[in-house]
């Protein structure tokens, strides 16, 4: 059976001379990682090798968790060419696209989830500076964490449930919570992280990240990175290049 999708490539493996291993995340079927065999060839059904980030129509069969799929066709649209030019939202992107793979599952559709990366990787392209970029990055990793159910709590303290007041002498960021802790909690959660006043302030309020200045950005993205890396149990590949970045 032919299964036609809108995707995205967030993965490629060389699997011999001339094919590839792609994984996609498509836009009905969630992820899924295909064959594309003699996708390196010069003429091949693909327009050449797929690289990451490629996006278009595919069309694929064998679609089971069993078994690789087979990509049979893939209409590529223009590439999104401002990424190719910046280095640093280049690694933005590819970073999140090594969350989007690490924290879904192959065959779970996120129909929006889908409309947010392609977005993301938009805006990244055609954004103008550092901070931007950052911003982006985190609003897209706090979509990620939304659609897959574990939407951190951001405004309120995660253990007493009192809202987040600007006037808290301290705060903090747990993990094991899955949000912000204030400091009559913080004594129960040893994985805590200390927060500025603008970090806390930023995320219990995402609207002022438009604003923020780049150093309280790379402090929401510290603690990003540091939350991935216990939800993941490992630290993503591409965390080191956002933060010396
Ligand atoms: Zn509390």
């Amino acid at each position: 059976m032919l299964t036609k999708d809108a995707a995205v490539c967030i993965r490629t493996v060389d699997y011999s001379e001339t094919s590839q291993i792609v994984t996609f995340f498509a836009r009905v079927t969630g992820k899924i990682s295909a064959i594309a065999k003699g996708s390196k060839r010069p003429k091949s059904a693909f327009d050449g090798p797929i690289e990451i980030f490629s996006h278009g129509k595919i069309v694929f069969s064998g679609s089971n968790k069993e078994n690789l799929a087979t990509l049979t066709e893939f209409e590529q649209q223009p590439n999104l060419s401002g990424l190719r030019n910046n280095l640093f939202a280049l690694n933005c992107c590819l970073f999140g696209a090594e969350l989007l793979n690490g924290m879904t599952d192959d065959y779970d559709p996120h129909h929006e989830l889908f409309d947010s990366f392609m977005q993301f990787l938009q805006n990244t392209g055609d954004a103008k500076n550092k901070s931007e970029m950052l911003a982006l990055l985190i609003l897209f990793q706090l979509a990620l964490l939304k659609e897959v159910g574990l939407r951190p709590i951001l405004n309120a303290c995660a253990n007493c449930k009192n809202d987040f007041h600007a006037a808290w002498s301290q705060s903090y960021f747990s993990s094991s919570a899955n949000g912000l802790i204030c400091r009559d909690c913080e004594a129960n959660f040893q994985d805590k992280m200390a927060l500025t006043k603008d970090t806390a302030a930023c995320l219990a309020n995402l609207k002022l990240l438009a604003g923020a200045q780049e150093k309280t950005l790379n402090e929401v993205e510290r603690i990003l990175i540091y939350h991935f890396t216990e939800l993941l149990g490992r630290q993503p590949k591409l965390a080191k290049h956002i933060l010396k970045g």
